[in-house]
């Protein structure tokens, strides 16, 4: 598990994901990473009152809740806090089960009414990339 994070602010999430970079597209309202633990999970943090919210202090970054990739493999959990990953407690069987039904509602609740929260210039930008984004929860889902 790697100790510190740094950041990117971007217009679009680029293809390539360089580990230890939370790359962060305002426009979007996303951030992505690949996953702390180095599995190489990308995890995409939805910015909104009700998923995450971003911290930007002038040199670093802070995410919250925290990061619970309790789909992955992995299972790993951590908080980003100015920079710094700091680990949290492993997810039980049962709330990965609470958690994927809360998830998923909030989650497709988000995605599915992408309209409003992209700007209309980056509109055929918007389409290809909320398909990435589709599938991402897809897989995260399956
Ligand atoms: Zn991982």
């Amino acid at each position: 598990m790697r100790t510190t994070i740094s950041h990117e602010f971007v217009d679009t999430i680029p293809d390539h994901l360089d580990d230890g970079v939370v790359y962060i597209s305002i426009p979007y309202a996303t951030a992505v990473h690949r996953c702390c633990c180095g599995c190489g999970h990308e995890v995409v943090t939805p910015l909104h009152p009700r998923q995450w919210s971003l911290t930007f202090d002038g040199e670093s970054i802070s995410l919250t809740p925290s990061i619970g990739n309790w789909s992955f493999p992995c299972r790993s959990h951590y908080w980003v806090r100015t920079g710094r990953v700091h680990r949290a407690h492993s997810f039980t069987d049962a709330e990965i089960a609470d958690l994927r039904i809360d998830q998923r509602a909030e989650l497709l609740d988000h995605f599915e009414r992408p309209a409003g929260s992209v700007p209309e210039e980056a509109a055929p930008l918007a389409e290809s990339w909320w398909k990435r984004l589709a599938q991402w929860l897809g897989r995260r889902f399956r």
